[in-house]
């Protein structure tokens, strides 16, 4: 199989809406902390194209970063605030302290708020949302020679969370970016993946693989991200969908799902023990047509489900090398029927999503993410997403689901300083 050529670095852009965005962060910030951050960092949500369940198997993925993101507005604190006179609590304000503060407050109104000190820092030692900074914290505080302070960290996030869009990886690397650019750390973006990852294995107890953080931290405006999850190549595919007449549609089902949960990991799980079965190191090493009769029927369709996802997302990066943006729609729809029927990681409601979506003219559609819930993405004439809209809406209001979010997504730039 050949992967990606080697990555080229391009400036990072940003839009005027996320100056807009930053300027009110920092404003917003300025209130809740009594002083201005040090800065505005913004890392975006993805999509994936095509490619899933491939990126822990050492395979190939195809995701974009959105044009919704987390932007954090961040204060590292000053030597004067670590030195406390003798009998002052610590823990208030002191150099090892963090503070945690989210627009996003489920229980309606107010800020979500988090705090934890550095020392001590260990998996389960912050929950909620704080979990995800602070699995951040914990990986760099390990690493030679970085001392990470105490720091106050204001977040908005347009990512809709919960929605497989990976909310909780676009607060991961806004984080990591920010903390990166105030340590002076240098670290480059496969590095920084490398690292979240390890966030959310080791800290956050999420077996996900690299895929997502690469996404935020490597996407460019107009293309997608084609990968190599084994070595972290990584090429820019253009995906000029408005040349085209296209528009990629998100269909979130509001249907909840969670990694941390037994199905992802008994799929991870599953693919282990089919490639040690066929003398692999990992499926990525398993030839596309290899002999699978003497696994159980299962393990032959979880490693089926593998192979074959691998050469669509080729396929798919050779179709669209080749101008051909339509012609990848077929290919979307044979990845929704591999992981509906051979990895089992669908559900009814993404089902219905893409059989409405595609009946309403879409020309490609699948869920996307990690499944059991989540969203769906719809390849579609930009004439027709209004009644591919209508169309699923409808569809799930018949059937008596909980009413979708349907959106346009664009892919934008990666995770990097606004201000
Ligand atoms: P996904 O990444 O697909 O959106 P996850 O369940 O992996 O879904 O991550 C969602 C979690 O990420 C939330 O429960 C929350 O802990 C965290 N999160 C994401 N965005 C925000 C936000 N804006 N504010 C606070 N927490 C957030
Ligand atoms: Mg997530």
């Amino acid at each position: 199989m050949t992967g990606p050529q080697t990555p080229r670095q391009p400036a990072r852009r940003t839009g005027p809406d996320d100056a807009a965005r930053a300027q009110e962060l920092s404003r917003r910030f300025a209130e809740v902390y009594g002083h201005a951050p040090d800065g505005v960092w913004r890392a975006p949500g993805r999509v994936n194209l095509i490619g899933e369940h491939t990126d822990y198997n050492d395979g190939f993925v195809l995701p974009f970063a959105i044009d919704r993101s987390a932007l954090v507005a961040v204060r590292l604190r000053r030597a004067a605030e670590q030195e406390r006179p003798a009998g002052q609590d610590e823990d208030a304000t002191g150099r090892h302290v963090v503070d945690l503060a989210s627009t996003y407050a489920p229980d309606g109104g107010g800020l979500s708020r988090a705090r934890f000190r550095i020392p001590g820092l260990a998996p389960g030692s912050v929950g909620g949302w704080g979990a995800y900074p602070a699995g951040v914290v914990h990986v760099l505080a390990g690493l030679d020679g970085v001392e990470v302070p105490g720091f106050e960290l204001l977040l908005d996030s347009t990512v809709p969370v919960g929605a497989g869009l990976s909310s909780s990886h676009a607060v991961e690397v806004a984080t990591v970016v920010a903390l990166n650019d105030l340590l002076d750390l240098g670290l480059d973006g496969p590095e920084m993946a490398r690292l979240t990852q390890r966030a959310e294995n080791e800290f956050v107890g999420a077996p996900t693989g690299i895929m997502d953080q690469s996404a935020s931290l490597r996407g460019r405006a107009g293309a997608a991200l084609f990968l190599d999850c084994r070595s972290q190549a990584a090429e820019l595919v253009p995906l000029p969908l408005g040349r085209h007449g296209l528009t990629v549609l998100v269909i979130d089902t509001r249907v909840a799902h969670s990694h941390a949960d037994g199905g992802y990991g008994a799929r991870r799980a599953s693919c282990e023990r089919g490639a040690a079965a066929l003398g692999a190191a990992s499926l990525r090493d398993v030839p596309e047509q290899a002999d699978l009769t003497g696994l159980d029927e299962e393990t032959a369709r979880r490693v089926r489900h593998v192979l074959s996802e691998n050469r669509r997302v080729l396929d798919t990066v050779a179709r669209l090398r080749a101008g051909d943006v339509r012609g990848i729609g077929e290919l979307l729809v044979a990845s929704h029927a591999s992981m509906r029927d051979d990895y089992e990681i669908s559900c009814p409601e993404l089902d219905l999503a893409v059989d409405t979506a595609l009946a309403a003219g879409a020309v490609g559609a699948r869920m996307t993410g990690g499944g059991f819930g989540g969203s769906a993405i719809a390849l579609v004439p930009e004439v027709r997403a209004d009644l591919v809209r209508g169309a699923v809406v409808e569809a799930f209001a018949e059937l008596g689901h909980r009413a979708p979010e349907v959106f346009v997504v664009v892919p934008g730039e990666g995770a990097g300083r606004v201000r």
